[in-house]
């Protein structure tokens, strides 16, 4: 066991635990988040729709429709600090039967209790202006000009990248096995030793019932709900324009069409309830429902161009609400958890919240403890984006380093010198440097890349050879043993 006693330990580095910590570290005091996986935006944060809902969904005087407005306010000034992807595109939920009318009234005044701003209902005319392809059957929409489309990836990086730059600590592949009180302090046991805190924060997303259950008798469960999906090609991106949703159901908001801020078109989720927590495969099943579905209120949707199909799990909780606050019979154990949809909008008011909650525990011991710093720094540089650089930005960057004129990604050009430099910032999987760059996102799907990428990782990684590199963490590595001994012996990277 360390010596150390943190301030405050996350357990668990999804955009809730990357959006608390980056709040945290605007504060004095010492702070560690540890996460089971090989790196940050491994759970449910990679696999979503990647909507800043504008925030007429959720039911008034709920945490959710509270926290999804403020955090829908704050990603313009985030955008601008952290550097990520985000386009405010607006969104319409589709009402198909004029019988369906009532449906979209309440989503307006919902809305407005919520303190949506910019809702109103367009008729058909207007709709088919704003989307063409709009379905035939479609009589009416809510229009929300507030809502958005992001990286997820791309966000929950930067919050990490720029917790870590002021003081944050991240300690990876250590999954939280038991949880114990001593007092004021927390032991944390993990695969990679043990830690005290003050403070335990339960970010961790489907396992939070597994964390809030070791350290509370106040029994919870979360309820994996599997949501499936089809990635089109950036040569379907632009079929429609803003984010279409069909009108919501009981369970959750339905199947969507929507681009992405990749210039692909995303189709799903659908919404299951599954037995298992990595239960993240796609289904025959699945995959039907949302082609028939998202039909209802895209027309012509060109399934053919499909370069993907992939999986998210929700943390459903049977009363629908974030489950966040300090256990009553737990003092200094803080649950961020139950965070479903739209849990990845909500991030940043999310972080603010179980900060400040951290807070009032360190304070309470302390009333000198957690003062805010003055040396915080909120910026922090994005990767280059080749797709969005001028031709002269791009001839500088190749003049200080010519390996960024080298593609190593060319359906989603990416260049060998970016690769490089997400090795040098932490990426050491090939899927950290997809979420990273793109890179193995585009219609070969990898086919043609990954071989140089697992290069690339190796000599910049010199503790990493062939057959250690992976996928994405321990058990995907993806060389088994050299099939001939290569000229001078030893395996080359
Ligand atoms: C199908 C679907 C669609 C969605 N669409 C949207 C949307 O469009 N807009 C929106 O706002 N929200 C959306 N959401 C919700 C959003 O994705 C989630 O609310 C958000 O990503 C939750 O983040 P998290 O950090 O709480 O959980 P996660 O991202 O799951 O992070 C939890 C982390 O904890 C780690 N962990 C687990 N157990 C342990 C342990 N024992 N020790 C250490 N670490 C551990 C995991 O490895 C993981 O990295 C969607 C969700 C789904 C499933």
């Amino acid at each position: 066991m360390q010596d150390i006693i943190y301030d405050v330990i996350v357990i668990g580095a999804g955009v809730s635990g990357c959006a608390t910590a980056r709040e945290l570290a605007r504060h004095e005091g010492r702070f560690l988040v540890l996460e089971a996986a090989d790196d940050v935006c491994c759970g449910t944060s990679k696999a979503n729709s990647a909507i800043v809902h504008a925030g007429f969904d959720a039911r008034p005087g709920t945490l959710m429709a509270r926290l999804n407005v403020e955090g829908n306010a704050l990603f313009d000034d985030l955008e601008r600090d952290l550097e990520f992807a985000f386009m405010r595109i607006g969104s319409l939920v589709v009402c198909t039967s004029d019988d369906a009318r009532p449906g979209l009234e309440t989503l307006l005044e919902r809305g407005r209790q919520n303190g949506v701003e910019g809702l109103r209902i367009v008729e058909r005319e207007e709709l088919l202006r704003m989307e063409p392809n709009i379905s035939d059957e479609a009589v009416a929409a809510l229009w929300a000009p507030t809502a958005g489309i992001c990286d997820p990836f791309g966000l929950t990086i930067a919050l990490f990248e720029n917790a870590r730059a002021n003081g944050v600590e991240f300690a990876f592949n250590a999954p939280v096995t038991a949880l114990s009180r001593d007092g004021d302090t927390w032991t944390v046991t993990t695969d990679r030793g043990t830690f005290r805190a003050r403070c335990v924060v339960n970010a961790a997303g489907v396992d939070a019932d597994t964390i809030h259950n070791m350290a509370s008798a106040e029994t919870l469960t979360i309820q994996p709900r599997r949501g499936e999906y089809e990635l089109l090609d950036t040569t379907a991106g632009t079929h429609v324009a803003h984010t279409v949703f069909m009108l919501p159901g009981p369970m959750g908001k339905g199947v969507l069409v929507t681009p992405t801020v990749h210039g692909n078109l995303l189709v799903g989720p659908t919404a299951d309830d599954v037995d298992g927590k990595r239960a993240t495969q796609t289904t025959a099943a699945g995959l039907a429902t949302v082609r028939e579905r998202a039909a209802l209120t895209v027309r012509d949707i060109p399934f053919r161009e499909t370069i993907t199909s992939f999986s998210g799990l929700r943390a459903h909780r049977a009363e629908h609400d974030f489950f966040i606050g300090e256990a009553a019979d737990a003092p200094g154990f803080v649950d961020c958890a139950a965070i479903e949809s739209p849990g990845l909008t909500a991030s940043p008011a999310i972080g603010r919240m179980v900060a400040s909650i951290c807070g009032d525990v360190l304070t309470r011991n302390d009333p000198a403890a957690f003062a805010e710093r003055a040396d915080f720094d909120p910026h922090r540089k994005g990767y280059v984006n080749l797709h969005i650089v001028s031709e002269d930005e791009w001839s500088a960057l190749i003049q200080a380093d010519p390996a960024y004129g080298t593609l190593v990604c060319r359906c989603c050009v990416v260049s060998e010198g970016q690769i490089r430099e997400a090795c040098r910032r932490g990426a050491r999987s090939v899927d950290a440097i997809k979420r990273r760059l793109g890179v193995t996102m585009g219609r070969c799907q990898g086919g043609f890349c990954t071989p140089r990428v697992l290069q690339i990782l190796c000599e910049e990684h010199p503790d990493l050879d062939l057959l250690s590199v992976t996928k994405s963490g321990p058990g995907s590595e993806y060389c088994v043993a050299p099939v001939k001994a290569p000229r001078g012996g030893g395996l080359d990277a």
